[in-house]
């Protein structure tokens, strides 16, 4: 190469539109019984990595369809925390088999998927997805989270690509538990107005561009659909069976919800999943409900005005979403312990984020103003 070659220099991020996805979605009644011809598609060797109660909901018809388009579905117990040792010790296993998966089909509520990510990522698999719950926004993204044994989060990290395919089975859904529905309300309800934060600051998505207008609308849809929808939603879990708003409430929570964050980017909502933990109490309880209370915070320090906010704290209650510490399991609410999460808060990478600059005691303030609105 000529030495007066340089490297030409990288355009400006803030002004380059990115969109990624999944590749492919599938959600209704039966979808999981696609899965032989997904992976028929993508490869020969498939191997499902899940626990072993979603691995008793799902292998029959998973294998079945497998083994329809002549491929055997292989099968590797993840039923522990998504640690790097415990991923490790995965594709280990998985390299011991007969022979080396090309496809991984990672099932379950929250781990399941992120241990699958983590697995395919090592072995540079494909990557099925099929989530048994609409818990969480994770599903269509290509972010997972390793954690510490003691449920303590690790680090963030990503698959080179989105999955291959998500395959969302309603029948399967609506069999989950309800708090974990809530939950995933909760995780989607904050996405239009983080985006918005992340669009006014000029912030970067998660693909290191900015918003298009497909997000953007994406976003809408998602906060239009959980408004019109989760309460009747909600209903089809009590008869187990799945409706037309069931239907649409799960692909606002699993497709529009995962979009939507990946491509615009987060805010405050999901900042403050990063000082809400250090409360005793508050550690177990569901990150829907973390980033549901998160998100009332922004709308505060937003500004947002009387009406708005007693409106969005009506839609919390009706749908069972945190208001206030307590909602979250807090033992403390006293200044003090506000003043803690709001400094965990201040350490998230998305805090930038925002109309204008944030600090602790704006926080703070916020979460105050918050707890004396929930008791009126
Ligand atoms: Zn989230």
């Amino acid at each position: 190469m000529a030495a007066n070659m340089s490297t030409p220099p990288l355009p400006d991020p803030r002004e380059i539109r990115v969109f990624g996805s999944m590749h492919r979605y599938y959600q209704g009644p039966g979808a999981v019984r696609l899965l032989g011809n997904v992976c028929k598609s993508l490869g020969s060797r498939p191997l499902l990595i899940c626990d072993d109660i979603v691995h008793g909901l799902i292998y029959g018809d998973a294998g079945g369809a497998c083994r329809a388009q002549g491929l055997e579905l292989a099968y590797l117990r993840a039923d522990s925390e998504v640690t790097r040792t415990a991923v490790q010790r995965l594709v280990e296993q998985a390299r011991a088999l007969p022979a080396t998966p090309d496809i991984i089909v990672a099932a379950g509520g929250g781990k399941g998927v992120d241990t699958g990510k983590a697995v395919a990522r090592e072995l540079g698999a494909h990557l099925v997805v099929v989530p048994t719950a609409a818990s969480n926004d994770g599903p269509c993204s290509k972010v997972f989270v390793f954690y510490h044994d003691d449920h303590r989060m690790d680090s963030v990290e990503q698959i080179p690509r989105n999955p291959d395919a998500v395959l969302v089975d309603t029948a399967l859904l609506v069999k989950a538990p309800r708090a974990l529905l809530v939950s995933g309300i909760g995780d989607a309800i904050c996405k239009l107005y983080e985006g918005d934060q992340v669009r006014a600051a000029r912030g970067l998505n998660l693909f290191g561009g900015v918003s298009t207008i497909a997000v953007t609308e994406l976003a809408r849809a998602c906060d239009r659909v959980i408004r019109e929808d989760a309460e009747e939603g909600l209903k089809a879990l009590d008869q187990k069976a799945p409706t037309p708003a069931f239907e649409r409430l799960v692909e606002a929570l699993v497709l529009l919800s995962g979009l939507s964050f990946e491509n615009s980017g987060l805010s405050i909502a999901h900042s403050m999943t990063r000082g809400l933990p250090r409360l005793p109490g508050v550690h177990s309880t569901l990150h829907g409900q973390h980033v549901a209370y998160g998100l009332l915070v922004q709308l505060i320090l937003e500004g947002r005005d009387a009406n708005f906010l007693q409106q969005q704290l009506a839609f919390h209650r009706r749908i069972g979403l945190a208001v206030r510490l307590a909602d979250l399991g807090a033992t403390r609410t006293d200044a003090e312990a506000i003043r803690e999460v709001a400094e965990g808060t201040m350490t998230s990478p998305h805090i930038g984020h925002f109309q204008t600059p944030l600090d602790a005691g704006k926080i703070a303030d916020a979460m105050q103003q918050l707890e004396d609105l929930s008791r009126s």
